[in-house]
């Protein structure tokens, strides 16, 4: 979501005249756009305000803007503690930013805008074009979060849950098929309580699947307590929806779930997971884990390991606990640091074996790719993803870019796989 928004963030100060540039050095106005998810993001921000700082020693110094939730948690610390930070701006106020940017170009007042605003947000929003041009590209359609997960600061950060309307996200969806997008990702932190007036995610997706000239449509991040019947059977109707679904689990103890509040026992994930493979047997799953929350024995962790290998996850993103202030589990016991860290190595090696395993099962197989890019430095090398999100490189004289091949699948590694185009055979020729 923080790629979507730095995106947009780039559209709206770009009505006022801002470029980007090659040359950092040389820029007037920074504005970094951070995430609070997990730990040292502060540090982050003080570290890269502090670079551009030592760039500048001898220049005019430029604008530096915080925008993002580390803005909207710490806002008022990073302005008291670095002078040199003009403007802290949070995750519903970027729609600001023109007018925040002409105010610290006339005073050097420094600027707080935290304020909650995600409907004038996308109000604002709606108004400017989305410039993307990735064959791929993100579309945000449901921010925030009601479900106060005890680990997490979204609630906090993004505020309540909000949907944006069908009618503006599908104007949104046109304007990046005009810039050349095949691809569309539905973003929100979770997605699947996607709800405009009774319209719910699998409905949006129907109207999306209508669009001529996209070919795929993937949604990101679903909660399993919001996965309804609807959204099911669309797995099953909706031929561009890809069959990747990453749904986090967080951890394969019900102890566990109960005491991070996710409301849902690991055994209506399996349920959930099964059915919808019972539907479309095409269907992959990838999840999110963390590894050493508070309270977790080594039985906890075990079943989180039994998990693992039940659902055969493709791809498994694991993180080390990180108590964030102001949430109920920041201040529970933390349990042993070295623990925690020999745990998160025996998990990602297990999950690496998985995706080890399942990537070998793709060799001498066939994919579907879509192209986004040309490889750059390399002499007709294109990059593409297959359905489950695999990157897979190939060799073409010919321009791929934007087409969907079918490619044989050669050779890979944990991070990518390569290939060749199927050839074509032309019946007419002699
Ligand atoms: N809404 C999604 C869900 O509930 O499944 C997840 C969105 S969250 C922004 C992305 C991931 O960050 C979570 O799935 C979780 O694994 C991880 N995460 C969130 N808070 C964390 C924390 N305090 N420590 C470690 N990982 C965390
Ligand atoms: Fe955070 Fe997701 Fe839980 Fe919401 S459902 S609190 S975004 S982890």
């Amino acid at each position: 979501m923080n790629e979507y928004d730095s995106k947009r963030i780039y559209d709206v100060v770009k009505k006022i005249g801002y470029i980007k540039t090659e040359k950092p050095d040389e820029a007037n106005c920074y504005i970094i756009n951070t995430c609070h998810i997990r730990e040292k993001a502060t540090d982050k921000v003080y570290h890269d305000v502090g670079r551009v700082k030592k760039n500048f020693r001898n220049k005019k110094k430029p604008i530096v803007i915080i925008t993002g939730c580390v803005a909207q948690a710490e806002g008022e610390i990073l302005l008291k503690r670095e002078k040199y930070i003009d403007a802290v701006v949070g995750p519903q106020s970027y729609h600001r930013l023109s007018e925040i940017l002409k105010k610290i170009e006339s005073n050097s007042t420094s600027i707080d805008s935290t304020e909650f605003e995600v409907i004038e947000k996308f109000d604002n929003l709606n108004l400017i074009k989305n410039s993307d041009s990735n064959i791929s590209s993100f579309l945000t359609i449901q921010e925030g979060c009601d479900k106060f997960c005890k680990f997490c600061v979204v609630p906090y950060t993004r505020g309540a849950e909000f949907s944006r309307s069908i009618k503006e996200i599908l104007n949104e969806c046109q304007d990046l098929v005009n810039n050349g997008a095949k691809e569309i990702t539905l973003l929100g932190q979770n997605v699947n309580a996607f709800n405009y007036g009774g319209n719910k995610l699998s409905t949006l997706i129907s109207e999306i699947n209508k669009l001529d000239r996209i070919r795929r449509i993937r949604y990101t991040t679903s909660h399993p307590l919001d996965f309804s019947d609807d959204l099911i059977e669309a797995h099953k109707t909706v031929e561009k929806l890809m069959p990747l679904i990453h749904l986090p689990i967080q951890s394969g103890s019900n102890k566990i779930l109960k005491s991070m509040n996710r409301k849902h026992s690991v055994e209506d994930y399996i349920n959930l997971v099964n059915k919808l493979k019972r539907l479309n047997p095409a269907i992959r799953f990838s999840s999110d884990f963390i590894i050493g929350y508070p309270g977790e024995t080594d039985k906890d962790f075990n079943d989180t390991l039994k998990l693992l290998k039940e659902v055969e996850f493709i791809n498994s993103y694991s993180f080390i606990f990180s108590p964030r202030p102001g949430t109920p589990a920041s201040k529970m016991k933390k349990i042993d640091e070295n623990l925690t860290k020999e745990r998160l190595k025996i998990f990602q090696k297990s999950a690496g074996e998985l995706k080890m395993k399942y990537r070998k099962e793709l060799f001498n197989k066939k994919s579907s790719v879509l192209f986004e890019n040309k490889i750059k430095g390399k002499e007709n090398e294109f990059f593409g993803r297959d359905e489950y999100l695999n990157s897979v490189i190939v060799k073409s004289h010919n321009d791929l870019v934007g087409k969907i091949e079918v490619v044989d699948i050669l050779d890979g590694s944990q991070n990518t796989l390569y290939g060749k185009i199927e050839k074509k055979f032309n019946n007419f020729a002699a």
